[in-house]
């Protein structure tokens, strides 16, 4: 095999003829007695990347993404919003909390619509701008993108690390890759400790991680989220966009040729080769690309673009900041490789029209959904009645005759306060003549107190004068409203039946 770097990794300068491209190494070696297929698909896997630093506009963007979706996964558990943590999952009591906001198992379809929310903007930023998602938010970009910092800060860039790679272990070897692992263990174990602490209230998930006296589903989870960053982020990286993610396999049909991609544009650059910045490379014959490999040394998943959109393709811009400082150093306009369309290209249209293009029938018919399950999603949540009733009827005791010449029925009502609130509600009944309702344990009171995001059972008792209703079944209405209804207006009416014996 051979041990030195493919291509230079210094700066291009004006009178060198720039080095021919050449493919990226391969580390790998097949399997004996596996297929051609298997033996290439096995090398693809174990292939090492070591994918350059590059600067530019796009390389800057990813930052700034990093570090907003960062500072939202790391900093929204420590946030406290009305006493308690403002997001969190609580699976022990059931309950999600988001914000002022409570969300029971009931409330389940909310999540739903969140889903269903989350997929078509997926579609829609996909259909207009290809992996935009996968490129910059992506938790296995985001992570890939921090763990490659580290590497590059504590073993150098990519031909350093090359070389470390290829070395025989000394003390300076194992102490840089020690080095390593040590902080990217860590950020693996800040990271299981931050998700799970989404799922338990993180301030006593912190004092019991100091104790070392967590339960052990939670060190469980915390190993396990640590161990699937570290090795993902650390190893697997590109192989997880190529061959675990389903998105990379469905976005063929979500794409088409006016969607914006991170595209070479061939007819600009071909025939590619290299030349010496002094020569008039059009009256030569020759089109833009100094075929100098760039673009594939910074690309994360190791493929060269100029082959054309691939499913592999992140849509990062890695390519493309690349591409610009040598278009920069030639002298020749930037924008060799860009995010644009397929049509803009073939059709040669410029940036302006290619923009356009983009409101098409698809594009229209995925926003008009969004805004409108969006509206109805926000109402839905605005009008939510946080008082839930279920009216039980007592089966053991159907209508009886008490003193006083009253039939009496006895229910119990399952009461659910899903708001944070705590209620003082009133009971009433509907649909008999001379119909009155009172507690079960205390016949003189109609009303009762429920605490703020909690249930209760309210067993009540149902009375009418005997005598003015006919023997049989009959439609009654349970009606439970706020005592304060200034303050919080509930009123919820359930249906049930009420019995008279004959
Ligand atoms: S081809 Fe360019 S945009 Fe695509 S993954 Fe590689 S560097 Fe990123
Ligand atoms: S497309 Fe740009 S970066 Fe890639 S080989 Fe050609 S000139 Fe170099």
């Amino acid at each position: 095999m051979d041990k030195k770097p493919v291509v230079s990794t210094e700066p291009l300068t004006g009178d060198q003829p720039i080095p021919a491209w050449q493919p990226p190494r391969v580390e790998a070696t097949a399997s004996r007695g596996a297929s051609p297929q298997v033996e290439q698909a096995l090398a693809d896997v174990r292939r090492k990347i070591y994918p350059r630093a590059v600067s530019g506009i796009f390389a800057r963007w990813r930052i700034i993404m990093v570090f907003f979706t960062q500072i939202i996964f790391y900093g929204l558990p420590w946030l406290e919003w009305g006493g308690r943590q403002a997001v969190l999952f609580d699976l022990g009591a059931r309950k999600f909390y988001i914000f002022g906001m409570v969300l029971w198992p009931q409330d389940v379809v909310y999540l739903a619509v969140l889903l269903v929310l989350s997929a078509l903007s997926l579609f829609l930023f996909t259909a207009i701008a290809g992996r935009l998602f996968c490129g910059y938010a992506c938790p296995q970009t985001v992570y890939t993108e921090i763990f490659m910092w580290v590497e590059r800060k504590i073993e150098g860039d990519r031909l350093a690390r090359i070389r470390l790679d290829e070395q025989p272990l000394s003390f300076r070897k194992f102490r840089l890759k020690a080095a390593k692992h040590t902080v990217w263990v860590l950020i693996a174990f800040w990271t299981g400790f931050t998700f799970i602490g989404y799922f338990a209230p993180i301030r006593e998930l912190g004092a019991g991680l100091l104790a070392l006296s967590l339960g052990p589903w939670q060190w469980f989870w915390m190993v396990f989220y640590a161990f699937a960053t570290w090795g993902n982020a650390g190893f697997m990286r590109e192989a997880v966009c190529k061959y675990m993610c389903p998105y990379a396999r469905f976005q063929s049909v979500m794409v088409d040729d006016d969607t914006f991609v991170v595209t070479y544009d061939h007819v600009r650059g071909e025939p590619r080769g290299g030349r010496s910045r002094r020569i008039d490379h059009k009256e030569a014959g020759m089109g833009d690309c100094v075929d100098c490999s760039l673009c594939v040394q910074v690309c994360p998943t190791g493929i060269d673009i100029r082959d054309g959109l691939q499913y592999m393709c992140i849509g990062c811009g890695a390519c493309v900041d690349a591409c610009d400082q040598v278009m920069d150093k030639m002298d020749y306009p930037k924008g060799l490789i860009r995010y644009t369309s397929g049509s803009a290209i073939t059709e040669r249209l410029s940036q302006t029209q290619a923009r356009k293009r983009v409101f098409r029938p698809r594009v229209l018919f995925y926003i008009g959904l969004l805004v409108v399950i969006t509206a109805g999603f926000l109402y839905a949540l605005v009008v939510r009645e946080t008082l839930k009733v279920d009216v039980i009827r007592d089966r053991g005791a159907l209508g009886r005759e008490v003193a006083g010449g009253l039939i009496e029925n006895v229910y119990r009502l399952q009461v659910m306060n899903t708001s944070e609130a705590p209620l003082t509600l009133q009971l009433r009944a509907d649909g008999l003549p001379g119909l009155s309702i009172a507690l079960a344990e205390n016949a003189q009171r109609s009303y009762f107190y429920v605490d703020g995001s909690a249930n209760r059972l309210v067993p009540v008792i149902v009375r009418a004068p005997a005598g003015q209703v006919q023997p049989g079944m009959h439609d009654i209405s349970i009606i439970v409203s706020d005592l304060n209804p200034e303050i919080a207006p509930h009123n919820v009416t359930e249906k049930t039946s009420f019995y008279v014996p004959q």
